[in-house]
């Protein structure tokens, strides 16, 4: 069973949050004083302890109200740190925004993307022109991409390129940000190209129309870079830069392709002969071809021989 001042002490520790320990002390104190001493010596006394026990629990009560203000106090703060915190880290925005925000960044590489398959390379060039920030965002979302897939072409022509003990002169024509040049640049001569300068590594231009002379280069790569419904016209600048023997290194989407034996037969229209062909995933294809002979003044367009590449809204 309960002792009743127990009971009173846990009240008052309940009510301040403060000391029940002490608080009980005083008052078996209060209601337990010794026997002996003089009624008047004894109530002053018990007046006394009445005092100081009257001014504790003012004082508890008023550290109490602190505690507490200091609680909402601290419980706000926390609040406001942690919606800080959730958008600290997207410059400001809230989780909710960030969404929406990723969703906008996603339309619009899809867009951009459509727009650069969609366009000839003399268009795709005016495009960035006008708008540099297209490039930007157009990486920002391709790099997204790049990461999903299981094998990245690029790595492939560096492993390539890095077995390869000669030096040699390599055009990566549509290098993007140019990780060719960044990785093997100083054990061949790089020449990287692409719509936007996006660091100094990159020469821009439309890849219809390089800054290189006749015959001039070992090796061509265009990297997924045949975006431009002329892109036989990049295959036919191609041909002006390699010399005879040189080599020709296309990665494309598989699902761009959907007749292979049509795609090479216009190439080798263009003055090439097919060397190899390798699907090493389900993503990709890689046709090696060698310069044969310059191609023929005259281009003959063939067009519907590379779908665009759409990515899907997720
Ligand atoms: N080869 C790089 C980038 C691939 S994305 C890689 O594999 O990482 C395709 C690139 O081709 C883009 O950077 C795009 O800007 C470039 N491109 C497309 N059409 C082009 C054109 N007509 N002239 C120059 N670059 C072009």
């Amino acid at each position: 069973m309960k002792k009743p001042g127990k009971a009173d002490a846990v009240s008052t520790r309940d009510a301040t949050g403060h000391d029940s320990a002490r608080t009980v002390d005083v008052r078996s104190k209060v209601t337990k004083p010794k026997v002996g001493p003089s009624s008047s010596q004894a109530r002053n006394k018990l007046n006394k302890v009445k005092e100081l026990l009257a001014a504790k629990r003012e004082k508890d009560a008023l550290k109490g109200s602190e505690d507490a203000t200091s609680t909402v106090k601290s419980d706000s703060t926390s609040k406001r740190a942690l919606s800080k915190g959730a958008v600290s880290s997207a410059g400001g925005l809230s989780v909710l925004q960030q969404k929406m925000q990723q969703k906008l960044k996603g339309a619009r590489f899809r867009w951009i993307n459509e727009a650069l398959y969609t366009t000839t390379g003399d268009k795709a060039l005016e495009m960035v022109q006008n708008d540099p920030s297209i490039f930007e965002e157009y990486h920002q979302g391709f790099s997204a991409q790049v990461e999903k897939w299981p094998v990245n072409p690029v790595d492939v022509f560096i492993k390539y390129l890095r077995s390869k003990p000669d030096k040699l002169v390599v055009a990566d024509l549509g290098c993007g940000e140019a990780r060719l040049s960044a990785t093997v640049g100083q054990q061949h001569t790089v020449h990287s190209f692409d719509l936007v300068a996006y660091n100094e590594l990159i020469t821009p231009c439309n890849i219809a129309d390089v800054p290189l002379p006749n015959d001039s280069a070992d090796v061509a790569i265009f990297c997924l870079a045949l975006m431009g419904t002329d892109f036989l016209k990049f295959i036919r600048e191609a041909n002006r830069i390699l010399r005879v023997g040189g080599e020709l290194k296309i990665a494309e989407v598989i699902s761009r392709v959907s007749d292979v034996d049509a795609f090479v037969q216009a190439l080798e229209g263009q003055g090439f002969k097919l060397a190899r062909t390798t699907a090493n995933n389900k993503m990709f294809i890689m046709l090696d071809f060698t310069k044969v002979k310059r191609c023929p003044a005259k281009l003959s367009d063939k067009p519907g021989l590379l779908k665009p590449c759409i990515y899907k809204r997720r």
